[in-house]
């Protein structure tokens, strides 16, 4: 289809969903979704669903949101033409979705603030998550200081140790942070450590789940509280070119800030959607998380959907060279959007990741976080095959400040 037939019915709002792409009141996505969960959890996620659905069609409520994402977050934010790299690689235009400029250096603040919000409606005294990199403990802990409530992050004894400055940004916030010493001490004890805390106290914390991942409502409350990213791109890019993007670029870890950049154009079948996995070290044995290449349906963390996992149902050790995307299960909705042939997943290895990183870093002077750089990656490999008129939007999910000693050390090796 030529630019001008599809940009003929093309408003600034984007088309109402349809229902392919929401959730059943059991929190379904086909088969993928749901609440698997143990007894004495089903009441409290009840709860939050029936609290989510009554805030998110209140007007107060959103108001107050917007407010926040205008004032304090820094929206909309920028979607950048990103010349010198678009001219280099000779083919489609590149734009940048800036979400590294936001309060906090990425997409996370924006749920965690809806998250916030939505637990001081309910009464809640404390939000709780658990952290594995510790981006989302320090986005939730930014969001309890701006709100006033407490904030209990659970993290492994060994993301403690290597995410030292995450958690003394999450104390200096407030934030209580626990050190998980079972097990691997690494993230899976970290979610079982929080998920018991909160369990045996719902009435006191609101669990605040970090990407569209857990039992239902939380994949469909974190992907629209991001969802603003896709809406605010849309109109930006009708305004910029006079027609919509070809294709959308995202890495994919839970899938959060992919599905915020999606879902204003779920409804725009010409738009290709992409999302973006770890291919991390090749896909051979267990040095990659490239769930949605090849997981098979499961249950975890109170879903189901794809998951990476072995004989037993055990999820597998799952490595990247960004922590914030080595996940071994996915947004169920992503699952249903393969399923549905909306949206391709693929994978970008590690070292085209930091080929990525450093590109976008020299040419326009933008130092993109390794999770982003999973998708500026695969920009590089699509747009020399694509026409000059053709548009990609890469999500640029967070900047890569936190990652900068890292890298030096691996461009050291
Ligand atoms: C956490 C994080 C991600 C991965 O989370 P999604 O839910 O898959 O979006 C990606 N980019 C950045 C910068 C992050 O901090």
């Amino acid at each position: 289809m030529s630019h001008a037939d599809s940009a003929h019915a093309v408003t600034a709002d984007a088309p109402a969903l349809h229902p392919d792409y929401q959730a059943d009141e059991a929190g379904f996505f086909g088969e993928f979704g749901g609440a698997e969960l143990p007894p004495h959890l089903v009441e409290p996620m009840a709860e939050v669903a029936r609290e989510y659905a009554a805030a998110s069609a209140d007007p107060a409520f959103q108001a107050e949101y917007q407010a926040l994402l205008s004032k304090y977050v820094g929206r909309p934010s920028l979607l950048y033409y990103a010349e010198n790299l678009s001219r280099k690689l000779g083919g489609a235009k590149i734009y940048l979705k800036r979400e590294d400029l936001n309060h906090t250096g990425a997409h996370k603040i924006n749920h965690t603030l809806g998250e916030a919000l939505l637990a001081k409606r309910m009464g809640k005294r404390t939000l709780i998550a658990e952290t594995g990199a510790g981006q989302h403990g320090v986005a939730l802990a930014t969001a309890a200081a701006l709100t006033g409530l407490k904030c209990e992050i659970h993290m492994g004894a060994i993301d403690v140790a290597k995410q030292h400055p995450n958690v003394v940004r999450m104390e200096l916030l407030g934030a209580k942070v626990v050190t998980v010493e079972e097990g691997g001490r690494s993230l899976k004890e970290a979610v079982d450590s929080a998920f018991g805390t909160y369990a045996a106290d719902p009435e006191e914390y609101f669990f605040a789940i970090g990407s569209v991942v857990g039992p239902h409502p939380y994949p469909t409350m974190v992907r629209d509280f991001q969802s603003v990213v896709g809406r605010e791109a849309r109109a930006q890019i009708l305004e910029a070119e006079g027609t919509l993007p070809d294709y959308l670029v995202a890495a994919v870890g839970g899938g959060s800030n992919a599905l915020g950049l999606f879902t204003a154009f779920l409804g725009d079948e010409s738009v290709k959607l992409v999302g973006v996995e770890p291919g991390g070290e090749g896909l051979e044995g267990t040095r990659h998380a490239a769930t949605m290449t090849l997981g098979t349906p499961g249950v975890l963390h109170g879903m189901r959907t794809k998951v990476l996992q072995d004989a037993a149902g055990e999820p597998s050790a799952v490595h990247s060279i960004a922590s914030g995307i080595d996940y071994p299960g996915v947004g169920p909705q992503h699952a249903r959007l393969e399923q549905l042939g909306r949206a391709d997943y693929v994978i970008a290895s590690d070292a085209e990741t930091l080929a990525a990183f450093q590109l976008l870093t020299r040419t326009e002077g933008i130092i993109p976080a390794l999770e982003s750089s999973h998708a500026v990656a695969h920009a590089v490999k699509l747009a020399p095959t694509l026409a000059t008129d053709e548009i990609i939007i890469v999500n640029l999910s967070g900047r890569g400040d936190k990652d900068v000693d890292f890298v030096a050390e691996l461009l050291a090796k």
